[in-house]
């Protein structure tokens, strides 16, 4: 039989223990949603990046490829992020549960309980200067508030965590976004603020450096995901899935249908 691949030694202490880190969590049997996955979500990005961004759980997509937000909410993700002169490869993507809960319900409090000491880990090595927590859960973890994300968002919370002091930022999770249009309108302007959260001073570091240009280009229309694409926890509608039929949100956002994706 052959060996699994093994990594390439690497000189980064960073990278090296993120390596370690997600070789534990692919073998992590601490909750029961190890019996359910396909595979372990762990995170990618830049371990260096002065941003990281976090999500709720994997979904359906997420959990068949071992990749965070490859799903609709994703790609709305990857807009946002370009809007302010960004790509995926220049943050760190992770999730509060690496392992997908079946039929993408809630995480429930003991398997984030379990799982929380991997993301607060990724937190202490990558060192952010800004963690963006997308709609709930991830807010009530990292904040340690029951203060709900609609009260919260857009407002830098200057925190510690895992030993890191970092400013924390709150939006709205892309997969709800993606089916209400004035949350979509909330979120964008929200992301639009990044660039002045970046450079918000931090105690023992250097002023903000990733803060990115602030008249970045905005991105070619993305085309639209097949219509037998499945859902995915990362993108689930609400139970209504129904396109909005509320005014649509000020330009340059084209809102609309989630299906579009054609968002800016
Ligand atoms: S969700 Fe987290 S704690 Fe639960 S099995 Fe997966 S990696 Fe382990």
């Amino acid at each position: 039989m052959r060996a699994p691949p093994v990594a390439p030694a690497t000189d980064d202490p960073v990278v090296a223990q993120l390596d370690e880190l997600r070789r534990e969590a692919e073998s992590c049997e601490k909750c029961a949603l190890a019996g359910t996955r396909t595979r372990v979500v762990f995170g990618e990005g830049d371990p260096h990046s002065d941003l990281m961004i976090v999500g709720e759980a994997p979904g359906y997509h997420e959990d068949q490829q071992g990749r965070p937000f490859v799903g609709q909410a994703g790609k709305l993700l990857d807009q946002l992020l370009a809007t302010i002169g960004l790509t995926r490869e220049q943050v760190y993507i992770a999730n509060v549960l690496k392992s997908r809960p079946p039929n993408n319900r809630d995480p429930k409090p003991e398997e984030i309980e379990a799982c929380q000491p991997y993301l607060l880990r990724q937190v202490e090595l990558i060192a952010p200067r800004v963690v963006v927590t997308l709609g709930n859960f991830a807010t009530k973890l990292l904040s340690g508030s029951q203060t709900g994300i609609t009260r919260v968002h857009g407002i830098a919370q200057r925190t510690s965590i895992g030993g890191r002091d970092l400013h924390l930022f709150p939006v709205f999770h892309p997969a709800a976004a993606l089916y209400t249009p004035a949350m979509l309108d909330t979120l964008k302007q929200d992301f639009l603020r990044l660039p002045e959260v970046l450079g918000l001073p931090l105690d023992g570091r250097d002023a903000g450096h990733a803060a990115p240009p602030a008249d970045a280009a905005p991105p070619a229309d993305i085309t639209p995901p097949s219509a037998d694409q499945s859902p995915s926890a990362d993108a689930t509608p609400p139970g209504d899935t129904t396109p909005p039929t509320g005014p649509a949100p000020s330009p340059p956002l084209t809102g609309g249908p989630a299906e579009q994706l054609g968002l800016f």
